[in-house]
């Protein structure tokens, strides 16, 4: 046995302990893929907490015992290691543990969506994924695992038992566990149910470049972009069966006339310049509302208060903006024959 590489195991094995993403029986296991050759170390003592050096063992990636003394108990996890260093050649530290927010998740075989903002930082824009049960170290449990991994994505959780974490060097592996962990209790102890997110983009550069610009063109083309990304991350998690997607917008540059000299549909112009001739159908009922500043009242006599004390000249700005100064206000109260 290289003393080094055993110093290295335990010593991963109790900042693993250290870092509190643990069962609270210290149950886990720890690998380290020995550099250059076809082979792991491997802990094979009953927790991780004081994992004593002469109960690390050497394994091939056959999963054949080279040197030390493995139970049956440690031996049936062995092929989850060996599995992740044969398919992933830039692994070298495999962990597994049974941290108990995560577990949890894993239990009830659904999985950690990419909610906190460290999941992204460490490879897990995609969430944590599970895979499907097989009894403990059977061939089964192995194919289910192997069918969950999303490439480049360093976690699977373990249905029904645990987490199982694969990254380039421990101090990876340990902080992926530990945001795993973080991940899973944030959600069980806070229970949000609402995630915002506001793309901002095509709104700025409407207004600073102008509507139907390049510029607010590629904005729209890029906010799709982003979208697409959360869509797919959400049904690659499997979160998408119990998440509803509210997306709004504000008026669009809807206003009659303004925005290109003549058409008051401007979404469906953009549609058009987006997508060609035929704009993709909208497959779900779509609400529009002409006046958002008039969703509260309150709101909307201080929007025209605002409004009253712009500049005059209006046809200097943005044609939108001129527009809006324009007809604004004045086809509201035709419209509404309001007063204010
Ligand atoms: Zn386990």
């Amino acid at each position: 046995m290289d003393k080094d590489l055993v110093d290295r195991v335990t010593d991963t094995a109790q900042r693993v302990v250290a870092s509190g993403a643990i069962s609270a029986n210290g149950h886990g296991n720890v690998s380290l893929r020995v550099p250059g050759a076809d082979e792991m170390y491997f802990t094979a003592g009953p927790s991780l907490r004081n994992h004593r050096a002469e109960a690390v063992v050497r394994v091939g990636l056959d999963g054949t015992l080279r040197e030390g003394d493995l139970p049956p108990i440690q031996g049936a996890v062995v092929a989850m290691h060996t599995a992740m260093y044969a398919d992933q050649p830039e692994v070298g530290c495999v962990l597994h543990t049974h941290s108990p927010y995560a577990t949890a998740y894993a239990v009830a075989r659904r999985p950690i969506g990419c909610w906190v903002e460290a999941l992204a930082m460490f490879g897990l824009a995609a969430g944590v994924p599970v895979a499907d049960y097989g009894p403990r170290g059977s061939q089964e449990a192995i194919a289910g695992i192997r069918a969950a991994v999303i490439p480049g994505v360093p976690a699977v959780l373990l249905a029904n038992h645990g987490v199982l974490v694969f990254h380039l060097s421990p101090e990876l592996a340990i902080m992926v566990g530990g945001v795993v962990e973080e991940a899973a209790q944030y959600l069980v102890d806070k229970r949000p149910q609402i995630e915002f997110i506001h793309f901002s983009d095509p709104d700025d550069l409407g207004h600073s470049d102008g509507w139907m610009s390049s510029p607010q063109l590629e904005a729209v083309r890029h906010t799709d972009r982003c979208l697409r990304t959360l869509l797919d991350a959400t049904a690659a998690s499997g979160l998408d069966r119990d998440t509803l997607f509210i997306i709004s917008a504000d008026h669009g540059g809807q206003v009659r006339g303004a925005a290109t000299g003549g058409s008051d549909d401007l979404p469906r112009q953009l549609g058009t310049e987006l997508l060609g001739e035929r704009p993709a159908p909208l497959r779900l009922p779509v609400m529009r509302v002409q006046r958002p500043a008039a969703a509260l009242p309150g709101r909307d006599r201080e929007f025209r208060r605002q409004r009253q004390r712009r500049p005059a000249h209006p046809r200097k700005q943005a044609p939108l903006e001129a527009a809006e100064h324009q007809r604004g206000p004045r086809r509201r109260r035709r419209r509404t024959g309001s007063t204010a």
